[in-house]
């Protein structure tokens, strides 16, 4: 077939070192920033946010610790407000999807530059979808405004990332890659970086989750979960589509993901000939699905929709709402198709 695509490249900086943390100070003045909010999750986020804001130094504008993952409205204001407040020129986003997500919210009102630290593989960081939760709705949407001009990835940062963490955020990472197969959207450059970063992720994420201390395993991930998010960037179809239903009705983002990963894949694949091929060769998989489901049942995370909060009761819903996207490719997908895939999920 002759190519015809639309790629848009995103304006962004990335540096990559085990012990670059230590660079965030010159970074952020890389960035021209003098007074940075660090935006990060509670608990070991706070720990980590705090090392950060120490690390700033004069150019910091204090530690906001408070993300909670699909940001809620609630939430994103108080970002905004603790931005407001403390007089921010930019903020300084450290942790998972969760922290970068709520830094990403602020940035949309305020158009505050972000550095983002990442230590998981959402990938978030490498995009410009942002997305807030209103009650059962998530809405999601795109601006250049979000994109973190600045990353500063750290393995060493992620050494200390639980087994259950790993395992789910690597499935998410793998999503988007997966996705980006078979979606309308895809170009050559979306297409090779999906093939790099499943090939890595299939050789190392089973060595990160068994052994979180292999610093190869690690930082092999974390270069596939760039590529990752550099990957969503080019769009997404039913399977994110799905995720981001359920996500709004409160299941865990990455957990939900890995959950109904194999099935999309088996229903979509066998309409994507060339999807099927491409992930053959980079799972090493004669039945890639098969693949994906393995891991979903030998690393250490739920296993079913059911085991994350999913009443059955609400499957018709999700499945009418998914199949109203009117989503044609690889194949069209109507409520019963949709219903299908979740009650086998569940
Ligand atoms: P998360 O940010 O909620 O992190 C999961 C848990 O791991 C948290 O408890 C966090 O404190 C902890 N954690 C993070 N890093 C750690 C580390 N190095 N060591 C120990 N603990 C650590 O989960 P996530 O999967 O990274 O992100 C999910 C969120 O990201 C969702 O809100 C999702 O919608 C969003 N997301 C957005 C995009 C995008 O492009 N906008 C892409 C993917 C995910």
């Amino acid at each position: 077939m002759t190519p015809s695509f639309v790629h848009d490249a995103l304006p962004q900086r990335v540096v990559f070192a085990p012990g670059a943390v230590e660079r965030v100070g010159e970074e952020a003045a890389h960035l021209g920033l003098g007074c940075a909010l660090t935006v990060a999750t509670p608990g070991s986020g706070a720990r980590l946010g705090a090392r950060i804001a120490k690390l700033l130094g004069e150019k910091s504008a204090g530690l906001h610790a408070d993300a909670v993952v699909h940001v809620p409205t609630a939430v994103a204001q108080a970002g905004l407000a603790a931005a407001q407040a403390a007089r921010a020129d930019g903020l300084v986003a450290v942790g998972g999807g969760a922290a970068i997500g709520l830094a990403k919210a602020i940035a949309l009102k305020t158009g505050l530059p972000i550095l983002a630290v990442p230590t998981t593989y959402s990938g978030s960081e490498a995009t410009p979808i942002w997305g807030t939760t209103e009650g059962d709705q998530k809405t999601t949407g795109r601006d250049q405004k979000v994109v973190p001009r600045t990353v500063i990835y750290d393995p060493e940062l992620t050494l200390g990332l639980p087994p259950a963490v790993t395992a789910a955020s690597g499935m998410n990472a793998i999503a988007h890659c997966v996705e980006a197969l078979w979606i309308p959207e895809r170009t050559p450059v979306t297409l090779a970086l999906a093939d790099e970063a499943l090939a890595r992720f299939a050789q190392q994420l089973p060595r990160a989750v068994a052994d979180g201390s292999d610093k190869e395993a690690r930082s092999e991930c974390l270069v596939a979960a760039w590529l990752a998010g550099t990957v969503l960037t080019g769009g997404t179809g039913l399977h994110h589509k799905l995720a981001h239903v359920l996500g709004g009705l409160g299941l865990p983002h990455a957990e939900t993901h890995a959950i109904i990963l194999p099935h999309v894949t088996r229903f979509n694949l066998a309409a994507a000939a060339d999807a099927r091929g491409r992930l053959a060769r980079a799972l090493g998989a004669d039945d890639p699905p098969a693949k994906l489901a393995a891991f979903v049942q030998d690393f250490p995370i739920p296993k079913r929709l059911r085991d994350v909060g999913l009443d059955k009761a609400r499957i018709p819903e999700v499945a009418k709402q998914a199949a109203a996207l009117g989503i044609k490719a690889p194949r069209p997908v109507s409520a019963d198709d949709a219903a299908a895939l979740l009650t086998a999920a569940l």
